[in-house]
């Protein structure tokens, strides 16, 4: 393969997948200045998410942390499309879509054919191995891990992973991209969970262990950590927010992974998501939201 010239900037972005993730990446990245392509599989998906963007904007304009033009200039850079050759043209395509591995395979192989072959192609996987992904494309040195934090418009960090083959003109123009978006970077290797969940997630589920062991209440637990650790929420309450199925699965890579018993879901955590209370977008989880 030629020795790719140093990545130009990145004026125009893809995003794949207009959920909670995709909408925020695609706000951020058209309030900074790049024009944006958001795709889903569904007019009333991509409706969805354009209409979130707007009332996200709208309460920046109201509290005063963007002025009206900028409102207006940002939501006239994102055009929306239901299919992924919408993207071709994009420098760099972040793919949000479902967290599930055969889906992104496949939508990595078509963006792989339908962009041009300078294009950088990243995942905003939490879970997923970056390097599996990337050899679904015949350009693994393209592919990268861009894992924004949720939600994407207030939180600063995104985490970038490298895989196996990425290169490192692809590194600098994905993290200098980051840098114009407002976000702060670091740098991550493909192993389970990267560095944000790998941290994260034990602490979690150790959480849920101190609870199931009786060794301190839902209430005492957060308020232990919180106020102990100097945190804006306890774990699980941090727990309740993100879904308890998400950290399930979370903690299942790391177990799959790393094969460490250190790593084994709390039984708890697991009656939990038996049971169907996954958090706040449930109505339970370790709390109870729907106490009048
Ligand atoms: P979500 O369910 O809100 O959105 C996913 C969207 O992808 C849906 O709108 C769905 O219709 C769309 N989609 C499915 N198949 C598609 C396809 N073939 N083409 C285009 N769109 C398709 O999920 P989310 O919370 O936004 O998560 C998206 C990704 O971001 C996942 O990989 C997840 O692991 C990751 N992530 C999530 C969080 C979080 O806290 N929610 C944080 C960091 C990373």
């Amino acid at each position: 393969m030629p020795e790719r010239e140093n990545m130009a900037e990145i004026k125009k972005l893809g995003v794949i997948g207009a959920g909670q993730m995709g909408n925020g990446i695609a706000q951020v990245a058209a309030v900074s200045g790049l024009d944006v392509v958001m795709t889903d599989i569904s007019q009333e998906a991509v409706d969805r998410g354009l209409s979130t963007i707007k009332r996200s904007l709208d309460k920046l304009v109201q509290k005063e942390q963007l002025s009206a033009d900028l409102r207006e200039a940002a939501l006239s850079r994102i055009a929306t499309a239901l299919s992924i050759d919408a993207v071709a043209d994009c420098d760099l395509v972040v793919e949000a879509a479902s967290e599930n591995l055969a889906l992104k395979l496949s939508i990595f192989a078509q963006l792989d054919a339908a962009c041009a072959p300078g294009a950088i192609l990243a995942t905003n996987t939490s879970s997923i191995s970056i390097t599996r992904i990337a050899a679904a494309t015949k350009r693994p040195e393209q592919v990268i891990g861009m894992h924004f934090m949720n939600p994407v418009p207030l939180m600063k960090l995104v985490e970038i992973i490298r895989g196996l083959a990425t290169d490192d003109a692809t590194y600098e123009a994905t993290r200098a991209m980051a840098v114009q978006m407002g976000k702060t970077c670091v740098l991550a290797q493909d192993h389970p969970g990267f560095l944000v969940n790998r941290v994260l997630m034990p602490y979690i589920n150790e959480a849920a262990y101190t609870l199931m062991e009786g060794i301190g209440s839902v209430q005492d637990i957060d308020e232990a950590m919180k106020l102990g650790t100097n945190v804006p929420m306890g774990p699980l309450t941090l727990a309740d927010f993100i879904g308890l199925d998400t950290c399930l699965a979370i903690m299942e890579v790391l177990n799959d992974g790393l094969g460490d018993t250190k790593y084994r879901p709390c039984p708890l955590l697991r009656k939990y998501v038996d049971a169907g209370w996954l958090g706040r977008k449930s109505g339970r989880g370790f709390y109870n939201y729907n106490k009048t």
